[in-house]
């Protein structure tokens, strides 16, 4: 006898962070939901740092959907107060320093081999790492308080999607399972369960490179600031970010939680028809000898954990729905870990499919989820590409990355600011001027003289520049200035004194 047959309004697939906030939120809605996993927490899982957007999304959901004790996990200080025992690294903002191989990495009094850029004004309402084991682990317990019934170290080999529901079929610790719901989410990562059970077919981000990502975690991984003490009046602490090192072809990233682990790794453009890497350790060893200074900082680093690698790392399905199916917007897709979009793309999924269950997933509303998690991947994709073209090249890099912060600000004030209509799509793709402005910018990044191109981004985020950004007189060291944003109250159809409250709305 099966020792699971049960009928569900929803079945999820894959127990991340994702599957268990959606299944949350859908109990919420007053659904049964099944949950499966395959594996069993707590676990490692990458994908760790967040941003303001995608803070400011788990928010939004955690009052949205009635569940105040995620809330505390949108802020380093609020986290810190509740749940000091998830792991957690404190996110200031974004550090990058650029790396030519062979040679040291030496800060000049120009700042033009280093950008930083902060998110927040202070530790106590700052971004975060997330430690995946301990995060992913108690949203399951969470899930689980909400009546969610969870399955673990659960393999399905069957998904029938047949005219009275969807049709689980597996096993459970040797037990054979089968269950029944009205609907499946896969939640199950890139190339994940459903992927494979309905034989959906692939496409590609149209000029993407081929790239690939090896990664750990790791003990004793050196401070950046401490071997490099010209910081002092940095807007915030660089190791206390998102650290990249970025070079020709790729780049790296160093992210460091408050339990004595860091998380790094590192992208990189490889040839397509090169074998992938065997071996993983070794192209580490060989990546840290082509980088003399990131080699000391990793000097007395162990890496704690079986080493990972994923090539290619980009992935996009050619279908995401179906009748009485999705995929969340990572099993659907995953570009690249630079700008960290993965947690706030997660999120937009979310909400979307948060709505259309509530009005019980009519075919139209499907398609427009369909629709807008396809068109944010490939949104993400013409930005990261650009990227990769111009990675190597600092000032053209840098002028790349003021698009990003220009429109991920732009995005996050106009929704606290009550008015998600001034910031359409995923990185302001939908926006009626500066979504062609920025779709034009991306695709001659790389491919027009540098000078020509630098000075037309700067000209392109003057709408939506709410943060001082691209101002040559910062040096390349953008802290958070309200004068900056109050200044920009017309570019957001607002006042002073309407973002002065927003402002103290949010603790500042
Ligand atoms: C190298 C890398 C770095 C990244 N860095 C960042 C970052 O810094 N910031 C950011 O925002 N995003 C980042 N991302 C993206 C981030 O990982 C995702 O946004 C996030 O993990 C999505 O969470 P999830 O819950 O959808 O999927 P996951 O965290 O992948 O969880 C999927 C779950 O499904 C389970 N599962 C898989 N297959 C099955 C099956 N057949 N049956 C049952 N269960 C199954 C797995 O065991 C797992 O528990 C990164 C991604 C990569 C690849």
């Amino acid at each position: 006898m099966p020792s699971v047959s049960a009928d569900f309004d929803l079945a999820i697939v894959g127990s991340g962070f994702a599957g268990t906030l959606l299944a949350m939120i859908a109990r919420r809605l007053g659904l049964s939901v099944l949950v499966v996993e395959r594996g069993s927490h707590p676990r490692f899982a990458i994908g760790e740092s967040s941003t303001p957007l995608a803070n400011l999304w788990l928010e939004t959901l955690a009052d949205r959907y009635d569940l105040p004790r995620l809330r505390p996990l949108s802020q380093w200080g609020s986290w810190q107060a509740t749940y000091p025992q998830i792991g957690c690294g404190l996110k200031r903002g974004f550090s990058y320093f650029h790396h030519t191989p062979g040679q040291p990495w030496r800060p000049s009094p120009s700042r033009e081999e280093q950008l930083l850029v902060a998110a927040s004004p202070n530790d106590a309402v700052a971004d975060t790492h997330w430690y995946r084991p301990d995060f992913d682990a108690f949203l399951v317990e969470e899930a689980i308080r909400e009546g969610v019934e969870y399955l673990d170290e659960t393999t399905l080999t069957e998904c029938r999607i047949e005219a009275d529901g969807v049709h689980l079929v597996g096993h459970r610790k040797e037990r054979p399972l089968e269950a029944r719901a009205a609907f499946v989410v896969d939640a199950s990562g890139p190339r994940g369960y459903l992927q494979r059970a309905l034989a959906l077919p692939e496409a590609r981000y149209e000029g993407f490179p081929h790239t690939r990502g090896v990664f750990s975690h790791f003990t004793g991984v050196g401070s950046w600031a401490e071997a490099h003490p010209v910081f002092d009046s940095a807007p915030f602490p660089p190791d206390e970010a998102a650290l990249h090192h970025v070079f020709e072809g790729g780049w790296m990233w160093v992210l460091r939680f408050n339990n004595g682990i860091t998380s790094a790794g590192f992208a990189e453009w490889a040839h397509p028809t090169a074998q992938p890497t065997s071996d993983p350790a070794g192209a580490w060893a060989e990546f840290l000898n082509r980088f003399p200074l990131i080699r000391q900082q990793f000097a007395r680093a162990q890496a704690i954990r079986p080493w990972n690698r994923t090539e290619p790392l980009a992935f996009r399905t050619a279908r995401c729905v179906g009748p009485r199916w999705a995929q969340l917007p990572m099993a659907a897709g995953f570009v690249d870990p630079l700008f960290s979009t993965g947690f706030v793309l997660s999120l937009l999924g979310i909400d979307r499919l948060a709505r259309t269950l509530e009005a019980r997933c009519p075919e139209s509303a499907l398609a427009a989820y369909e629709t807008e998690t396809l068109a944010d991947l490939d949104a993400t994709a013409r930005l990261i590409a650009a990227a990769y073209r111009v990675l190597g090249r600092p000032a053209a890099f840098e002028a790349l990355t003021m698009l990003y912060f220009a429109s991920a600000s732009f995005a996050e004030t106009a929704l606290r600011l009550g008015k998600p209509a001034l910031a359409p799509g995923f990185l302001l793709r939908a926006h009626p001027h500066v979504g062609p402005v920025m779709r034009a910018l991306l695709a001659e990044a790389g491919r027009v003289p540098d000078a020509e191109w630098i000075a037309r981004v700067a000209s392109a985020i003057e709408p939506i520049n709410v943060a001082g950004l691209c101002d040559p007189e910062k040096r390349h060291w953008y802290g958070v200035d309200v004068a900056d944003l109050l200044r920009s109250a017309p570019r957001l159809e607002s006042s002073p004194e309407a973002i002065q409250a927003m402002l103290r709305d949010c603790g500042l």
